[in-house]
């Protein structure tokens, strides 16, 4: 019959308006801004840049390789590479970013930075009242503005927060047993290099008596 579809909708209205008296259920809409809906885990706005530590300026993970740059799609992320190197998280000298800015009037939360970075170093935040009067002061987000601590992104997306930490923690036990190791095979080799400079052995030979 004609017109079935828009009675069945107005049906639905109905039920969902006298419902939401009685059942908190029915409410489909919150009193914005005074009243929140919980965020899934996996919403997304903008990225942000993860650091360990207490001080984003030693740990940020970012190693400035620049791959997110060249991938994201609207050019939005702008890199300075540093000149010199500081230790990451296994111990190994790496670059860092002297300059990293993103125009997050520009950037469409397509995820590909996160997606492409090797270092786990860029995630994607769900803050989503950024709006501002200021166009370029305000959007364009600079290197300090970006840094947030781990136990942000731990709280923000705890699953793969957890897998993260978990490989991160693996590969720095990995390469202390390999700078252990390392270290015990020079000390061995070593050895024999000080046995052969007294004479083939390590034991002091006793003085002869003279005539
Ligand atoms: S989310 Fe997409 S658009 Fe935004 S900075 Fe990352 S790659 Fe660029
Ligand atoms: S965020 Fe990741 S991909 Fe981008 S420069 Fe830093 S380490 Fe490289």
């Amino acid at each position: 019959m004609l017109g079935i579809g828009i009675l069945k909708g107005l049906g639905e209205t109905g039920r969902n308006f006298i419902g939401s008296y009685f059942d908190p259920k029915r409410m489909v809409t919150v009193q914005y801004p005074e009243k929140r809906l919980p965020l899934k885990e996996n919403s997304r706005q903008f990225p942000f840049l993860v650091f360990d530590g207490d001080e984003a300026s030693i740990g940020l993970r970012c190693v400035a390789c620049q791959i997110c740059e060249k991938e994201c799609p609207p050019q939005c992320i702008y890199i300075e590479k540093s000149k010199d190197k500081k230790p990451d998280h296994v111990g190994k000298p790496q670059y860092y970013p002297a300059v990293f800015d993103i125009d997050t009037s520009v950037c469409m939360s397509c995820q590909i930075c996160v997606e492409v970075c090797p270092f786990d170093a860029i995630k994607m935040d769900n803050q989503y009242e950024l709006s501002t009067t200021d166009r370029f002061g305000g959007l364009l987000l600079n290197r300090d503005r970006l840094a947030k601590p781990n136990g942000y992104f731990q709280k923000l997306h705890p699953t793969d927060a957890a897998e993260i930490d978990l490989r991160r923690e693996e590969e720095r036990v990995k390469a202390v047993a390999k700078a252990k190791a390392d270290a015990e095979a020079k000390a061995a080799a070593a050895k024999p290099k000080a046995a052969t400079a007294t004479g083939g052995s390590t034991v002091p030979q006793a003085p002869t008596a003279s005539a």
